[in-house]
């Protein structure tokens, strides 16, 4: 008896132990079912996302001065040729990644970092490390900080090489045509004066990309007339002198600044000299991301921010 009965203790025990152990595998392959109910719908949805946000190619020329606050990001595109000048600031980096994302753009051909200021270069490295990037312009000057740093490093682990432009070098951009304009000025003591200026042409069409340029370095050269002004270093008044805008005579001119930035930008003597040349303003802090298109005769702008 005391036998069996031991036996039969071990039986039932088992057997809870078995009921126990069934629940448990039951409970988590509900959940399995369950887990992978929800990634199915995660891959539909992100399939139906990548149909939506298929690349499509323009004949067009198109232009986003993309709102990254106090920043400069600049998506150039035509046909399937796409250039990024600048990527804001390192908290701006995701956005402008999410921005080209949403384009359908996998691959950028042209990355130019116009000059080592964080908030030009600090979205660099979340460019480079989500997409196929082609060729990378930056002026041939470093500095020590870290987000420099992590620009440099993202470029060493995708084997990338940095062109340093001169003067007269160009580019083809489908239909469109850039030419860097002038000879970057290397003076650790102030960057700005080493930006890449780039001029684009597309039909009878032109653009003037600044960059943060100074009067410095606009004294250097005769400037072609030109339809778009990016105005150069967010509106400050160390650039856009007068001389240098009268022989641009811009038709439109695209200020790219933070709304209630300290640096109190644009200032209102450039926004003056502006106006008295007869150009039509655009700022990213009002206007939000300012979209620009041309079929290489006319220019039509949209502002994404019609609450002005
Ligand atoms: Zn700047």
């Amino acid at each position: 008896m005391t036998r069996r009965r031991k036996i039969s203790t071990k039986r039932i025990l088992s057997g809870i132990i078995t009921v126990i152990i069934l629940g448990i595998a039951g409970i988590l392959g509900t959940n399995e079912e369950f887990i992978n109910t929800i990634s199915n719908v995660d891959k539909q949805t992100n399939s139906q996302n990548e149909q939506q946000i298929e690349f499509v190619a323009q004949e067009d020329l198109l232009i986003d001065f993309i709102d990254v606050g106090q920043a400069d990001s600049i998506l150039v595109r035509n046909q399937d040729k796409i250039m990024l000048i600048d990527a804001g600031t390192n908290e701006a980096g995701e956005m402008v990644v999410k921005y080209l994302q949403n384009l359908g753009i996998t691959k950028i051909d042209y990355l130019v970092g116009t000059h080592p200021h964080e908030d030009h270069i600090g979205g660099l490295d979340n460019v480079i490390n989500n997409f196929d990037i082609g060729q990378i312009y930056m002026p041939k000057i470093e500095t020590t900080t870290k987000t420099f740093e992590d620009v440099l490093e993202a470029i060493e682990n995708k084997n990338l090489t940095v062109t340093a432009p001169n003067k007269g070098d160009k580019i083809e951009l489908g239909q469109a045509v850039g030419e860097f304009m002038t000879e970057p000025i290397l003076d650790k003591d102030n960057l700005n004066v080493s930006s890449l200026v780039l001029r684009l042409e597309f039909g009878n069409t032109s653009y003037l990309f600044m960059g943060d340029a100074e009067e410095e370095n606009e004294e250097t050269i005769i400037w072609p007339k030109t339809d778009v002004l990016k105005v150069g270093h967010h509106g400050s008044s160390t650039s856009s002198s007068k001389s240098f805008l009268e022989q641009v005579q811009p038709k439109y001119a695209i200020i790219m600044a933070g709304k209630d930035n300290s640096y109190g930008l644009p200032t209102q003597e450039t926004i003056d000299k502006l106006h008295n040349i007869g150009s039509e303003i655009y700022k990213t802090d009002e206007d939000g991301t300012i979209q620009m298109t041309s079929d290489g005769n006319t220019i039509q702008i949209k502002t994404t921010n019609n609450s002005k």
